[in-house]
C-alpha cells in the first residue's frame, strides 16, 4: 500500500510582497495632504458645522440666549420657543427621525455621514491639520518620530498639544455654554471662579475632546462607534461606497509616463500608494470595502490626481455600487430606499403637527392624599390640587374652560371650589375648606 500523500504544487495568484498599511502596522497614522473635490465639499461641510456650532452659543434672541438648556429651571430654549420636560417626547421623536434619515441616507450612499460630518471626523480633520502646521508634512513627521529626542523634537511636539488642547478646551467651553449662559461662563473663566460643577464638565469634556480626536482617532469609528457595525446591513448592492474599479486597476505596476501599460499588460493602477496614504484609518481601499472605511473619498481625490498627471480618465477609485462595478447598472430608485423615505416624510409629518400643536399650558390634577382621609372623617367632599406648568416664558390668559371652572356655581365648581353648595349625595350643607 502506498502510504505517501499525493501532493499538488499550485500557482498563487499574486506575487507581491507582502506590504502592511499603517493600520496593520499598529503604529500612529500620519496622513499626507492632498487636494481635491471631495475635499473641498468635506471643508464646506465640517466648516458649516463648525461655524454653527461654535457660533449659535454667542446668539440671542428676545434679551436671552437663543439656545440654551437650562438644566437648573428644567427648561430648553431654542430661539422663540421654550421646551419642558414633558415635551422630552417631542425630543425622542426628533431622534428618532435622525436616525430614520442617516438610515436612509446610508441606504443610498453609504457611511457619508461619517466622512463628511461626524464630529469624530471633524475634530480629527482638525487635529490633523494642527499636526500639520505644527510638525509639518507626513514625511516630516515620520522623520520626527523616528528622530532621538532634542530641543527641536521636544518644541514641536510641545506645540502640537498645546493647540491640540486649546482646540479642545475652546469645545468644551463652547459644549457647556449650551446648558450654562455662556456669557456669564467665559467671565467666570477668565477670572478662575467657575463653580464644581460647571468646571468639572469643562474639564471633562476639554479631555474628551483631547483624546477622541488626538489619540483615539479611527479606533473610535473602528472599534467603538455602534454605527460602524451595524451600517453594513443596510447596504445593498445600489449602495454608493468608496470602491476601487480593479478590472480597470489590475494588474497595478509602476511604469514609464510615456510608456503604453496594456502593452506591458498593465491596467491603470502604478502602485503608487498615495490612496494609503492620504486614509485617516490607514487602509488600502484596494483590498476591497473594509469596515474601517469612513467614506471620506480621500482615497478619490490622491488617485484623481494620479490620473489626471498622467493623462488616465479619473474614477479609479470613486464612488460606485457593487452592481456597477461587476459591470451593471446601479438602481437608484429601490424599494427599500423608497420606503425609508416614505417613513421618514411620515414621521416628519406627523412631528411637525405634534409640534404645532403642542399645547401651551397644561393641568395635571391629583389627588390630595391628606385631604382624602378628611373627605371620610367629615363629607365626601373632594379637593383636588391644580399643579400649572407655564409651558411659555409669559403665562398666557387661563384658557376659557380652566376660568370658568374657577367661579363658583359654574360647571366643575365642585371639585375647585370645595365648600360651597350642598353635596348632592348626602344634601347637607359643605363647610368650607380649611
Ligand atoms: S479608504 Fe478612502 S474613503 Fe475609506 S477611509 Fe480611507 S481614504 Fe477615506
Ligand atoms: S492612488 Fe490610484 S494609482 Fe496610486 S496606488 Fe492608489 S489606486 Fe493605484
Amino acid at each position: 500500500m502506498n502510504d505517501r500523500i499525493p501532493v499538488r504544487a499550485i500557482e498563487t495568484l499574486d506575487h507581491r510582497p507582502l506590504r502592511l498599511t499603517p493600520a496593520q502596522a499598529g503604529g500612529p497614522i500620519h496622513t499626507r495632504r492632498f487636494r481635491g473635490r471631495f475635499r473641498n465639499l468635506r471643508l464646506l461641510g465640517a466648516g458649516s458645522l463648525m461655524a454653527l456650532f461654535f457660533g449659535t452659543a454667542w446668539l440671542n434672541w428676545e434679551g436671552r440666549q437663543a439656545v440654551l438648556w437650562d438644566l437648573a429651571e428644567r427648561k430648553f430654549h431654542i430661539f422663540g420657543a421654550t421646551f419642558w420636560p414633558q415635551d422630552f417626547i417631542l425630543l425622542s421623536a426628533l431622534l428618532i427621525i435622525c436616525a430614520f434619515g442617516l438610515f436612509a441616507v446610508t441606504v443610498f450612499a453609504g457611511r457619508v455621514w461619517c466622512g463628511y460630518a461626524c464630529p469624530q471626523s471633524v475634530w480629527t480633520w482638525l487635529f490633523m491639520w494642527a499636526e500639520r502646521i505644527t510638525e509639518g508634512d507626513r514625511g516630516q513627521r515620520l522623520k520626527l518620530d523616528a528622530a532621538p529626542w532634542s530641543f527641536q523634537k521636544l518644541g514641536r511636539r510641545t506645540a502640537r498639544h498645546a493647540l491640540w488642547l486649546a482646540i479642545s478646551l475652546v469645545t468644551a467651553v463652547t459644549f457647556v455654554g449650551y446648558f450654562t449662559p455662556i456669557h456669564a461662563l467665559i467671565a467666570d473663566l477668565a477670572r478662575l471662579q467657575l463653580d464644581g460643577s460647571t468646571a468639572f464638565w469643562v474639564l471633562f469634556f476639554t479631555a474628551a475632546t483631547y483624546l477622541n480626536a488626538g489619540w483615539l482617532r479611527e479606533k473610535v469609528c473602528r472599534d467603538m462607534c455602534p454605527y460602524s457595525r451595524f451600517q453594513s446591513v443596510m447596504f445593498d448592492r445600489d449602495t454608493l461606497t468608496i470602491a476601487y474599479d480593479a478590472a480597470r486597476g489590475e494588474p497595478r505596476g509602476a511604469r514609464r509616463k510615456d510608456s503604453d501599460a496594456r502593452a506591458q499588460g498593465l491596467g491603470d493602477c502604478i502602485d503608487c500608494t498615495l490612496c494609503v496614504q492620504v486614509c485617516p484609518t490607514g487602509i488600502d481601499i484596494r483590498d476591497g470595502l473594509q469596515l474601517e472605511c469612513i467614506g471620506c473619498a480621500a482615497c478619490i481625490d490622491a488617485c484623481d490626481e494620479v490620473m489626471d498627471k498622467l493623462g488616465y480618465a479619473r474614477g479609479l477609485v470613486r464612488y460606485g455600487s457593487e452592481r456597477e462595478l461587476a459591470g451593471g447598472r446601479t438602481r437608484w430608485l429601490r424599494p427599500r430606499l423608497l420606503g425609508y423615505v416614505a417613513a421618514l416624510a411620515v414621521m416628519i409629518g406627523a412631528f411637525a403637527w405634534a409640534l404645532a400643536d403642542r399645547p401651551l399650558v397644561s393641568l395635571d390634577v391629583t389627588r390630595d392624599r391628606g385631604l382624602f382621609r378628611e373627605k371620610r372623617r367629615r363629607s365626601d367632599r373632594e379637593r383636588l390640587q391644580p399643579e400649572d406648568h407655564q409651558q411659555i416664558a409669559a403665562p398666557p390668559a387661563l384658557p376659557t374652560r380652566l376660568a370658568r371652572s374657577r367661579r363658583p356655581g359654574a360647571a366643575g365648581a365642585r371639585r375647585t371650589r370645595a365648600g360651597r353648595g350642598r353635596n348632592p349625595r348626602s344634601g347637607r350643607q359643605r363647610r368650607p375648606a380649611q
